[in-house]
């Protein structure tokens, strides 16, 4: 039997091909989405990771299909860029709603049957950008480098009752996010990228997949970059 398998955000994008991952693996996998639905062969559960009932709702959902949620990728994400003079601090504190609460929000609620099953993976889809910060970007960096922290934290809280908690960094992946990135900006990233690519959202579900593995056990609190040489350093 697969594992239940719970990808926020999982209706496009990044999100969608985790999902189609681990369900070639043969995992059972929920995504939860808030405007479009997944495609039918993925079982989608309406979720706004803003809202702690809704996310509740969710989990309840999921367990009664695939029993408690095994792997937990954390994965919904917004941006609202503008430059720190004008960035208002309505746009500060939704994106660190939806980005950062958001996924202390599923984390929190997946954690309590992680716990009794003495047995979890959670993942964190940060960015690049939480490590190098990224100008007109303030909101979205600081949610998230604060992913790491909470990765962090929840490994030293529950890693010796085999749950780990990692952080998968991607790099500039071609989704409907970096579409709306300008011409110019996508130039000058490109630039600085060694691989001299964008990256695909295959590359980064193949990271995911491994950190969920049994493979993995012993990889705790870390953070994996999937980003062509993007951020090297950081
Ligand atoms: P998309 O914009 O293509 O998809 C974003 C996903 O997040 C959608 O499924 C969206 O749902 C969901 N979402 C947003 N807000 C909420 C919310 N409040 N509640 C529930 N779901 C929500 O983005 P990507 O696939 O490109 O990005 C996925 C993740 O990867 C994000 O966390 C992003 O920050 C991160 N990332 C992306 C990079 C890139 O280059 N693309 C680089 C580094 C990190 P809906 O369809 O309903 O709007």
């Amino acid at each position: 039997m697969g594992r239940s398998v719970l990808v926020t955000g999982g209706n496009r994008g990044i999100g969608l091909a985790i999902a189609r991952a681990f369900a070639a693996q043969g995992d059972d996998v929920a995504v939860t989405y808030r405007g479009k639905p997944p495609p039918e062969d993925l079982f989608g559960v309406r979720c706004d990771v803003t809202d702690t009932e809704q996310v509740d709702a969710a989990f309840t959902e999921i367990e009664a299909k695939h029993g408690p949620v095994e792997v937990l990728v954390a994965n919904a994400g917004i941006t609202d860029d503008t430059l720190l003079m004008r960035m208002t601090e309505e746009q500060f504190t939704s994106v660190l709603d939806a980005n950062l609460t958001g996924a202390f929000r599923v984390a929190k609620r997946a954690a309590r049957a992680m716990l009794k099953a003495r047995w979890g993976r959670m993942v964190f889809i940060s960015s690049v950008v939480g490590m190098a910060g990224s100008p007109g970007q303030v909101n979205y960096a600081a949610s998230k480098a604060g992913l790491i922290g909470v990765a962090r934290s929840i490994t030293r809280e529950l890693g010796g009752r085999n749950i780990t908690a990692n952080v998968i960094a991607p790099g500039f992946i071609a989704t409907d996010m970096t579409d709306a990135v300008t011409e110019d900006r996508k130039k000058s990233i490109l630039a600085s990228v060694p691989a001299g690519r964008y990256g695909q959202v295959d590359e980064v579900a193949a990271a995911v997949t491994f950190l969920a593995s049994d493979a993995a056990a012993y990889v705790n609190g870390a953070v994996l970059p999937v980003d062509g040489g993007l951020g090297m350093g950081h």
